[in-house]
């Protein structure tokens, strides 16, 4: 009986655990992972943007491939750099939510303040580039219900990735990063980057470089999914 118990509860514990930190669970927020498709497409995603220095080059080096992105914007950062998130915009490129103020503390927070926040940062990527995203990343890819009650309300869609870099650790060079990138590389599927570190532009043109030498061609989310990225 207490075994029982025990098992239940540790399973109860790894299913709760499993359902906030996997982004692609889709128990509290549905969020498009990989697009199951036989066309060599990939949707590069920078997250934690935009930033003055460096989403710049980022952009730069897209366009010197032909390359196409969604960047999901911090709403604190758009209003600290407009004209950046703004050129993002104007190179052809999408803007997504990614919370207004990217604050750790988010999965302690009820419906109501996810829904400002997601609110907020729309407002200001509204200001700075005149479109209103309907695509909304969580932050680290964290979910919990309220997120979910909050998305819902906001009318926004999910947003996750097949492949996750984790170019956000420090101690990885450039190379492992792109041959962790490289290994989840199939048809479909959406890469999770940061504009905000300072190797991404480099991080940018190796990948680039080697998603060209394998047939692969970049598109946006909203043209891998074939959905609407802005509110009409
Ligand atoms: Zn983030």
């Amino acid at each position: 009986m207490v075994w029982a118990i025990v098992i239940s509860a540790t399973a109860l514990l790894a299913f709760l655990i499993y359902a906030s930190a996997c982004i692609g669970s889709q128990v509290y927020v549905r969020t498009l992972c990989r697009r199951r498709t036989q066309e060599k497409v990939v949707a590069l995603t920078y997250d934690d943007g935009p930033d003055p220095d460096m989403t710049p080059k980022v952009l730069e080096v897209l366009a010197r491939h032909g390359a196409k992105a969604t960047f999901f914007l911090v709403g604190s950062k758009v209003d600290a750099a407009p004209q950046t998130a703004k050129a993002i915009v104007e190179a052809g490129h999408t803007v997504g939510n990614h919370t207004w103020s990217h604050d750790w503390r988010h999965i302690f927070r009820m419906s109501k303040g996810h829904v400002r926040d997601i609110r907020d940062c729309n407002a200001s990527i509204e200001a700075a580039c005149g479109v209103k995203p309907r695509l909304y990343r969580p932050q680290v890819g964290v979910t919990t219900p309220h997120i979910g009650i909050a998305v819902r309300r906001c009318n926004m869609q999910g947003a996750g990735w097949s492949v996750r870099s984790y170019d956000t650790v420090s101690t990885d060079s450039r190379e492992k990063v792109l041959e962790r990138i490289l290994k989840g590389i199939r048809p479909g599927a959406v890469i999770l980057m940061h504009d905000r570190m300072p190797q991404a532009d480099e991080l940018t043109e190796a990948l680039l470089s080697a998603l060209e030498a394998r047939g692969y061609s970049t598109t946006t989310l909203g043209g891998l999914f074939k959905i609407e990225e802005y509110e009409k």
